[in-house]
């Protein structure tokens, strides 16, 4: 069956590939528009239908949290814009991590806004060549490179005008793979926020992989530490995982606390734990 996959600018006919590379770059929902809309307090969210992008406000300047695939920067420019904030009010662009469907943006987004990118160690590579480093079972694709400005340290917080966003690397979906947290004041309590960085296998080898050795225990240390973490609220880079949209409908029709569950990260990291165990038996069944 013939796939056309559109790429960035490009569009490549694929005859050969697996079902996982066509569904992963065919998804429409990626560049499938939504309103954006406030989260809770000062954090926004100006990604797509199938993709979760986060502006952290604070006043006039913004932290922008991941970039989208290439194709939905613009997207996500008439989002940022349309909650009244000016493209260059972006001082600070972050990343979960260095893959085309949350990087593929960044290289246009940071030109667009003059913003400054930081990124974990682990993933520097990934974004200053726009592919994903280490050994997958299907081709992982390209996205425009962009340069890091900043390399972040395990703990560390971004801060801009009294807003802190704490990167807490959390390694094995790539190697810099980076969960960020913040806190926002509801009526009457802080609350948590967490935006977990993606435990899912992706097209990652867990056994042998040769270009990423450790890929399996950075994996089991950070379902450990992702279900570690207090969340009230859990923001995720792909939305259906924590229901964000349909958190938000619930959140438009009167539900208060729409976005509070303190459960949700715990599942999260509960599912994925198992899908990684399930497909770690199946690779080493395979290898013997
Ligand atoms: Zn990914």
């Amino acid at each position: 069956m013939k796939k056309y996959i559109a790429f960035g600018a490009t569009v490549l006919v694929l005859t050969t590939m697996t079902p996982g590379l066509a569904q992963a770059q065919t998804d429409p929902d990626w560049t499938a528009p939504v309103a954006p809309f406030r989260i809770a307090d000062n954090v926004y969210y100006v990604g797509t239908k199938g993709i979760g992008v986060y502006l952290i406000a604070a006043n006039h300047e913004a932290i922008l949290l991941d970039g989208g695939p290439e194709a939905a920067a613009p997207l996500i420019e008439q989002n940022i814009k349309a909650l009244g904030f000016k493209l260059s009010d972006i001082k600070i662009i972050i990343n979960t991590h260095a893959h085309l469907d949350h990087a593929g943006g960044i290289a246009r987004l940071k030109r667009d806004t003059g913003a400054t990118v930081y990124a974990s160690p682990g993933d520097r590579w990934a974004l200053e060549h726009g592919t994903h480093d280490g050994d997958t079972n299907y081709p992982t694709g390209h996205f425009p490179p962009v340069h890091v400005d900043h390399v972040l340290k395990d703990g560390q917080s971004v801060a801009l005008g009294g807003v802190r966003m704490m990167a807490t690397f959390t390694p094995g979906h790539t190697r810099g793979c980076t969960t960020w947290s913040t806190q926002v004041i509801a009526p009457n309590r802080v609350l948590n926020v967490v935006f977990p960085c993606s435990l899912t296998i992706g097209g990652n080898i867990l056994v042998g992989n040769r270009r990423y050795p450790g890929i399996a225990g950075d994996y089991e240390r950070s379902f450990a530490l992702t279900r570690a973490m207090k969340a009230d609220i859990v923001l995720t880079n792909h939305p259906e995982m924590a229901d964000v949209l349909d958190r938000e409908a619930r959140a438009k029709a009167g539900q208060a606390n729409a976005f509070v569950d303190p459960q949700q990260l715990g599942r999260i990291a509960a599912n994925a734990r198992a899908a990684f165990e399930k497909e770690r038996a199946k690779e080493m069944r395979r290898k013997r």
